[in-house]
């Protein structure tokens, strides 16, 4: 049972407060001596509609045919050249437990087999991956989806 106090004023701006985006944890924070569900309880008895329920049935809704920027259009189209993977001086390669920020992280192999490594070269400056990988990883999905088939 909610014994809130629920003056005038705090309904007011709980309103205002909803309807500026905030959160219903975050409005609780601002409020003060309510639960985040006593907020959303009492927002749902007020009848604010015009957003999305809070957390739980949140989820990133795909946006309607986004107007995406044509990338393809402004990367030459150059060939992938991918490098064999850095061998490391035992002889390994670069593992999760071996790869740094100064390594390339594009993943080879399957990630739940041991033999699973990253590329490790050196990466591009301001990108995770190896210049060949870093244009790779921008290709469309389907182009990505087994960097390892090539090497078979
Ligand atoms: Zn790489």
């Amino acid at each position: 049972m909610t014994a809130m106090n629920w003056s005038d004023d705090r309904v007011e701006q709980l309103k205002t407060l909803w309807t500026e985006g905030l959160s219903a944890s975050q409005i609780a924070r601002a409020l003060g001596g309510v639960t985040r569900n006593a907020v959303i309880g009492k927002v749902h008895r007020l009848g604010l509609a015009g957003r999305a329920s809070p957390s739980r049935s949140e989820r990133p809704r795909l946006p309607m045919a986004p107007k995406v920027p044509s990338v393809r259009t402004q990367l030459p189209a150059l060939p992938v050249v991918e490098e064999d993977p850095l061998t490391l001086d035992d002889g390994s390669h670069a593992t999760v437990l071996t790869i740094s920020d100064r390594m390339c992280r594009w993943p080879i192999g399957d990630p739940a087999a041991s033999e699973f490594h990253f590329c490790g070269h050196n990466p591009k400056s301001g990108s995770p991956y190896c210049e060949a990988h870093a244009r790779k990883a921008y290709q469309p999905q389907q182009a990505r989806r087994a960097p390892d088939k090539k090497f078979g």
